[in-house]
């Protein structure tokens, strides 16, 4: 520690479905912290300031040096906006709004970028060449080599959900909305579909129709044998997917998160390591311990390393 005071940061992170909020010291402890459904993109700026005030309290806020925001999406923080699909049409400007609120620096980050971040900082003695992949509402990752963060020109950079992963003659369209992204077949959003095209090529009449992937794992490992045959064609696409992945980044470790991950660890690592392509080397793969909270804490590392108090 370069301080000898501990300080802390206020860090928010916009999910898929919900918003977590939370205190977080240099230390990566977090201190405090709440999650709420996500709203309209109109209400996201207004009910994050409403919760900071009130779930926080003055010794609390005045502890805090900066805020770090962790959403999905494009972040340009120099205008202090936020700009992704998952969050709504338009523009969200919360990082010019939490500044004007609070007088406090505001730091924002890339979810998957702020993930990677988070776990590098947990194994800089280790390696300088790492990738975080999550397998969630979506699929996306961030990378460090030689020990910097991949940022792109647009702050986007590793958006690796979005390359094209299909060997057979799909045409599955991903929330981008152009066909055969390894998203749309392997996240969580995109295996409902998937499964009623895979079957209807295999032949197989469904007695049912699964809405969400957690009804197909779950059938699965109550020994439904058509959605384990499906999980093992999922291990090809994500096999492929961390194949491409050893292609362009050469990283000794490759850690996952996400809610796919962490419900089915079994059902997910073992069909994917099994394809991964043999020519190459073997990173380490392992699942991150920070759960739910890894793209909060990460960023709140990421701020405490990129801005000074
Ligand atoms: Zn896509």
């Amino acid at each position: 520690m370069e301080n000898s005071k501990v300080s802390k940061v206020i860090a928010i992170d916009i999910g898929g479905t919900n918003i977590r909020v939370g205190l977080v010291d240099s230390l990566g402890n977090l201190e405090k912290n709440t999650k709420l459904d996500k709203p309209d993109i109109s209400q996201v700026s207004d009910l994050i300031l409403t919760t900071i005030k009130s779930f926080f309290n003055e010794k609390e806020l005045q502890s805090a040096s900066y805020f770090a925001v962790s959403t999905a999406g494009r972040v340009d923080n120099e205008k202090g906006t936020i700009k992704s699909a998952s969050i709504g049409r338009g523009i969200l400007p919360l990082g010019k709004d939490l500044k004007e609120e609070f007088g406090k620096e505001v730091i924002l980050i890339n979810d998957a970028n702020a993930a990677a971040y988070g776990e590098y900082s947990k194994l800089k003695d280790k390696t300088q060449n790492m990738v975080y992949i999550t397998m969630s509402t979506g699929i996306g990752g961030g990378a460090i080599v030689n020990g910097h963060l991949l940022f792109g020109a647009e702050n986007s950079a590793v958006e690796i959900g979005h390359v094209v992963v299909k060997e057979e003659d799909y045409n599955i369209l991903c929330n981008c909305g152009h066909p055969n992204h390894w998203e749309a077949f392997a996240s969580g959003k995109g295996m409902p579909k998937f499964f009623k095209e895979w079957a209807k090529k295999q032949k197989i009449n469904l007695e049912k129709d699964y809405s969400t992937a957690k009804e197909i794992f779950e059938a699965a490992k109550g020994g439904g044998q058509t959605e384990k045959k499906f999980l093992e064609k999922i291990g090809e696409y994500n096999g492929r997917g961390i194949s491409m992945i050893l292609a362009v980044y050469n990283p000794d470790i490759i850690v996952i998160g996400g809610s796919v991950m962490h419900h089915n660890r079994d059902e997910v690592l073992e069909p994917m390591i099994d394809n991964i392509e043999k020519h190459y080397k073997m990173p380490e793969i392992i699942v991150t311990d920070s759960g739910d909270e890894v793209c909060l804490l990460g960023a709140a590392a990421y701020a405490f390393d990129n801005l000074s108090s």
